[in-house]
């Protein structure tokens, strides 16, 4: 009997059933076979080798495309499963999935692995690839899979086991190595593309610190060997970037056990990085019509109950404080109160767009284990801003934070994603269909209008606001987790009651947008510092400028040119100790100070000053004015470093 396959360019080739997808990539050409490694049969990812018993749509899952190298990653996952057998007798398995860039697996091993046990296992690895090992699959009853990984002493297998509903449970054979899993993988070892393990670290079993503690192993692979080096290549580089170990190196901030876990230390260095972000930001959004509000760190609980935060997000909120009987809460959102501010007075539709903006700190629950550095923190301080203004208006208002988003990420040279997240599964109920949908619209046109191409991210608005979320991209061309969004909220006008009078004399509801664009400056921060690798730019830099002078000699006209240099707002130090100029300059390079200016017996004859520049190395010596004005140039017009220029 012949069944009908239906290839994703609509033709339908006519095949005996019990076909498999590796014959039907055979039979259209040797590549698609060769590159094969499996198979979307009705949508659904299988093996190459199952047979198609009736008909269905096909799709030939190649290497290159992300499914591919998801197969191949987590078979490359049970290829080093497999090494850790043969070279560990007794060795558990935990899970072993494929992750972003690459897979881990889990070991239970009976004590902890080395480095050096890396390229062992590597070794073997290599070994096993080249026995070309097929990937077996065998559907068997539960009990018998669970009989069978107990028999082999497979403690956490069996316990997985005990974990599925299913009668039937797949799994996986390669070589000598057993594995309970859904698949698919690929038709052989020897399919594996290019691989190298990276890193140990313990992981407990299920994430559970009351649990064993297992070993887990990461590693990545990719189709071709040049991939592999290429991606090697940016981890080194962002290692080399890592925002904690440049913040030390740096002297930006730290974190102290005594004041508490994820709570930063900004240093003055740090300080003053902060300081000239926030002045740029000030400036930009009184250029853009906003005022500035300040609201307390604390709050008293019945706001955060109206507002919903309580019931929505209490496991995020710190315990109540209690004053006078009374229970406060630390500030988890800026928005309640800026509501307030809004209502201490009647609006009438004239006094709108109201936009209140604050560089307001926020203090949210993370689990220790999830801080990190900078990027994740309980303690941070959010560029937040509500905008209130009348149905008729909103569209303008979101074209006016679209500009400023661009504006800003562009002075950092960010390059930009937009996203129009829509309503989730989950939503709100009080506000209606018509509500939802005109927000939504709104988001659409002031995109459109601003000729912005933007993603449709289905569902993954909040359950009380469509949004648009804008994800930046750095010098490295790594997505940041978090970027500016803009929310159309259809909840706290409600549950506020903010109103205005309209031109018909009646209440009206407000519309409230709310919206971050550095998001919170900690993690803005901790990225900016991977972003530029430490080397700021000349007008975020926490130092612009260091003077070394060759003798002590010349001290007294390097002063002088300090002086001139402060006098025109520079951020400028002297390196005035008794040390080498080799070892000043290179103590200003590990600083990371954009511009060193020697100065010895000729500048000093000369009134000049001899430049090295992080962007130009060695540029000669030049005017002590001349140097001045260039530098007040490329401050005043934020100029970027040169791969970076014209970022968005
Ligand atoms: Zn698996
Ligand atoms: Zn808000």
């Amino acid at each position: 009997m012949n069944i009908s396959i239906t290839l994703p360019d609509g033709s339908v080739l006519k095949k005996p059933a019990g076909v498999t997808p590796a014959q039907v990539a055979a039979s259209i050409g040797k590549r698609l076979a060769r590159d094969a490694v499996a198979a979307r049969v009705d949508g659904v990812l299988v093996d190459l080798g199952v047979p198609l018993e009736q008909d269905a749509a096909l799709a030939v899952v190649t290497l290159d495309s992300p499914d591919g190298l998801e197969v191949m990653r987590h078979s490359v996952s049970h290829v080093m499963a497999c090494a850790v057998g043969r070279l560990f007798k007794g060795a558990k398995f935990g899970i072993g999935p494929a992750i972003e860039d690459g897979f881990y697996y889990d070991f239970d091993v009976g004590g902890a692995l080395r480095a050096e046990d890396l390229e062992r296992i590597e070794h073997e690895m290599a070994l096993i690839v080249s026995e070309e090992l097929a990937f077996e699959r065998i559907e068997m009853p539960r009990d018998e899979a669970r009989a069978l990984m107990e028999e082999a002493g497979q403690t956490y297998k069996v316990e997985l086991i005990d974990g599925i509903e299913d009668p039937v449970v797949a799994l996986y054979n390669t070589g000598d190595f057993i594995d309970l899993c859904r698949g698919p993988h690929i038709p052989h070892t020897g399919k594996v593309g290019a691989f190298k393990l990276l890193s140990i670290a313990g992981a407990y079993w299920r994430g559970d610190s009351a649990r064993p503690q297992m070993q887990r192993i990461y590693g990545t692979a990719f189709p071709t060997e040049e991939a592999l080096a290429e991606h090697l290549r940016m981890l080194a580089e962002a290692e080399k970037r890592d925002h904690r170990r440049l913040g030390r190196e740096l002297d930006l901030f730290s974190f102290d056990e005594e004041i508490g876990q994820g709570l930063v230390l900004w240093h003055p260095r740090g300080a003053m990085l902060r300081e000239v972000i926030e002045t740029y930001w000030k400036e930009v959004h009184r250029r853009h019509g906003y005022q500035f509000v300040a609201t307390p760190h604390i709050a008293s609980e019945k706001v955060y109950l109206r507002s919903g935060h309580i019931p929505k997000y209490e496991e995020m909120m710190y315990a109540p404080l209690m004053i006078d009987d009374q229970r406060y809460r630390l500030k988890p959102m800026n928005c309640p109160a800026h509501i307030k501010i809004f209502q201490s007075r009647l609006h009438s539709y004239r006094d709108l767009p109201i936009r209140y903006a604050e560089l307001g700190t926020v203090y949210r629950y993370e689990l220790s284990g999830a801080l990190h550095g900078m990027l994740r923190v309980r303690g941070f301080t959010q560029d937040d801003a509500h905008i209130f203004c009348t149905p008729e208006q909103l569209v303008a208002e979101i074209e006016g934070v679209l500009d400023l988003v661009k504006e800003i990420m562009g002075a950092f040279g960010l390059g930009l994603r937009f996203y129009l997240s829509t309503r989730p599964e989950v939503y709100l109920e009080e506000a209606t269909d018509e509500e939802w949908e005109r927000a939504t619209e709104s988001l659409r046109l002031a995109m459109e209008r601003k000729a912005i191409p933007f993603e449709v991210d289905e569902g993954a608005g909040t359950f009380y606001a469509p949004k648009i979320d804008v994800v930046p991209c750095d010098s490295l061309g790594r997505e940041w987790e978090q970027g500016p969004t803009i929310q159309v909220d259809l909840n706290l006008p409600k549950r506020f009651k903010a109103t205005y009078v309209g031109e018909d004399g009646k209440e009206h509801e407000c519309i409230l947008v709310h919206r971050a664009i550095l998001g919170s400056l900690e993690r803005f921060v901790g990225e900016l510092i991977e972003h530029f690798g430490g080397w700021f730019p000349a007008w975020l830099a926490p130092e612009q400028v260091r003077v070394l002078p060759i003798t002590d000699g010349h001290i007294e006209y390097a002063r002088s040119v300090l002086r001139r240099l402060e006098e025109t707002g520079v951020r400028a130090s002297c390196d005035e100790r008794n040390e080498t100029m080799g070892y000043k300059v290179r103590s200003g390079t590990v600083d990371k100070v954009p511009y060193l200016l020697i100065v010895g017996a000729r500048e000093v004859a000369e009134r000049t000053v001899s430049v090295r520049s992080h962007d130009g190395g060695d540029e000669g010596a030049m005017p002590v004015d001349g140097f001045a004005g260039r530098l007040r140039t490329e401050i005043e017009t934020k100029q970027l470093p040169a791969g970076l220029r014209g970022g968005t």
